[in-house]
């Protein structure tokens, strides 16, 4: 029975798309290829379960303006949300379709044997720093960044998938392995729990995305939090004060500090890095946030406007 003709028309939005095949797995739940019956079109449609609905099943008028900000994002590295459709409780976000996303990519590339072509990292890193500035600038961050949340387009494209649901939404509690997946790209200010944290949690992200291109396998595996604190400090050395002023008022620090002895570094870690590729990775991995390179800084670094050198032609055309 239609209450209203808001949701008459939303439901009827609903009936005109056909579900296709499965796209993905995320956090919020399955994403599937869907259909519209009307206009041909073929989008990605996600199901997300608005908990504290109205009486009657309804969604919140709150989640559903505040994701409609999400809307309002235009930017060609950012997924394109096409509509939102409040139904029976939930809600069903219809976003451009892409072809993949680079958890895939790099699963089939390293499968495969091969690596990827250095100048498909260069620009997918370039890519993912374009739509995180366009965000920051606009005071919205992911908090979520990980290969599986970047899609890519068949023609080299990249654009930045579920951005800002993790605030909006929190992130649900689901099997370990997505918070595992999750993890290996949260920055140090977030393992060591402190409660201000900002836009340079995304930064560090990308450098665990940017290594993880290059070796084709997550950068710092770690099995919960400890552990991947344990694995940062091994490989980039023991923050102190001097070079994170205020991280001795972390518990957890001061808990571990003293244990962890550094065995590795990243030109090590990353023998196939380039030079540029080390010294960037070197800033995303700043450990205080607040010396941390911001996208816009780092859209600046060499790595992004030196000529290729003819090692790397040749690396990506074999
Ligand atoms: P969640 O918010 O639940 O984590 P995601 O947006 O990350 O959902 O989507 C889960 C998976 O579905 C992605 O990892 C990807 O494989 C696939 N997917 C999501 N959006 C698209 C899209 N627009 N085009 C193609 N595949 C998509
Ligand atoms: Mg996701």
């Amino acid at each position: 029975m239609q209450r209203n003709t808001r949701r008459g028309s939303d439901v009827n939005k609903l009936g005109d798309l056909i579900k296709l095949e499965r796209l993905g797995e995320g956090t919020y739940g399955t994403v599937f290829k869907v259909h519209n019956k009307k206009t041909g079109e073929l989008s990605a449609m996600k199901q997300i379960k608005i908990l504290g609905g109205d009486a009657d099943g309804g969604v919140p008028s709150s989640a559903v303006r505040e994701i409609s900000l999400l809307r309002s994002l235009d930017h060609p590295n950012i997924i394109q949300l096409k509509d939102i459709i409040p139904a029976d409780g939930k809600l069903y976000l219809l976003f451009a379709l892409m072809f993949k996303d680079l958890r895939q990519h790099i699963d089939g590339t390293r499968q495969q044997g091969n690596h990827l072509p250095s100048n498909i990292i260069r620009s997918y890193t370039q890519q993912i720093l374009q739509g995180l500035d366009y965000c920051h600038k606009r005071r919205l961050f992911h908090r979520d960044l990980k290969p599986q949340n970047i899609l890519l387009d068949e023609v080299g494209g990249l654009k930045l998938g579920d951005f800002g649901l993790a605030k909006l939404f929190g992130t649900p509690v689901r099997i370990t392995t997505f918070e595992i997946a999750t993890l290996r790209y949260r920055a140090p200010e977030l393992l060591l729990e402190f409660p201000d944290y900002g836009p340079a949690i995304d930064i560090w992200s990308v450098g665990c995305v940017l290594a993880e291109m290059i070796q084709l396998t997550p950068f710092f595996k770690g099995t919960n939090p400890l552990d991947q604190i344990h694995r940062i400090f091994s490989i980039l050395g023991t923050p102190r004060e001097s070079s994170w002023p205020g991280i001795s008022s972390s518990t957890i620090y001061q808990d571990i500090s003293y244990s962890i002895e550094q065995t590795s570094c990243l030109s090590q870690e990353l023998s196939d890095a380039s030079p540029e590729q080390i010294n960037l990775l070197s800033q995303l991995f700043c450990f205080c946030p607040k010396s941390r390179i911001s996208a816009e800084e780092a859209l600046k670094h060499q790595y992004f406007t030196e000529i290729f050198s003819s090692q790397e032609n040749n690396a990506a055309s074999s």
